[in-house]
């Protein structure tokens, strides 16, 4: 099946409410041409130069969102135009996006990744530092980042039982927190295997890539 194809299967199986997040990390920038032509506007990289180069020759209506694991050293090269940072992991990687985001004027949106799956080689805060950050008066005096939502990764496993139950417990931190926390809107949950479970259970982005563009070496 084509890129066209994909995208259109895709869209029939998600609601309206749910923003598409076409990952194309690793794919050339023909294949993004091809889903923008459909009208696929939002796209998701894992790595910061290859994300940059893709926004300096790529149309400016794209929003790029960051998704991958981010160094704090490589926050000042997508500052200038990232839409959303969906991996934000640790107080001092915020501080930073904060920091650069003000150089250029902004208010850069972010997630907080919050580590739900039971393998340990995933990335996020826990409940309990989570609810710590949220409330810290430091980070809340933060003008140039904007926390508007929790993204989460299931464990990798055929056990689509073990995969809802992450993804509902996800669901339900977002709740306790939306209802202190204004700009809480999205909520980053699933992927090419697992994205109906994590829409049945709440999400209100999804990230696609191989489902979209085809399998990764
Ligand atoms: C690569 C990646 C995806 C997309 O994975 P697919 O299985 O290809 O849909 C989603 N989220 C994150 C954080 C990723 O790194």
């Amino acid at each position: 099946m084509s890129i066209k194809e994909n995208l259109l299967v895709i869209k029939k199986n998600i609601p309206d409410t749910v923003t598409l997040v076409a990952v194309s990390k690793t794919k050339p920038m023909t294949y993004i041409q091809e889903a923008y032509d459909e009208g696929q506007r939002v796209f998701g990289e894992n790595r910061v130069q290859e994300m940059t180069e893709k926004w300096e020759n790529m149309a400016k209506d794209i929003e790029w969102h960051m998704i991958g694991h981010l160094q704090r050293n490589k926050v000042k090269y997508m500052a200038e135009y990232v839409s959303l940072v969906h991996g934000v992991d640790s107080p001092r990687l915020l501080s930073e996006i904060n920091k650069q985001a003000e150089k250029h004027n902004r208010v850069i949106s972010c997630l907080l990744q919050v580590h739900i799956a039971e393998e340990d080689t995933k990335f996020g805060f826990n409940e309990e530092e989570l609810l710590d950050l949220v409330a810290n008066e430091e980070f809340k005096a933060f003008k140039n980042v904007k926390i508007v939502g929790l993204m989460g990764m299931a464990t990798f496993t055929d056990d689509m039982d073990q995969v809802r139950r992450e993804f509902a417990n996800l669901k339900l931190l977002f709740n306790k927190l939306k209802n202190n926390y204004t700009d809480f809107a999205t909520l980053s949950m699933g992927m090419s295997g697992d994205y109906q479970i994590a829409i049945e259970e709440g999400s209100t982005m999804v990230r696609i890539g191989s489902s979209i563009f085809g399998s990764r070496n």
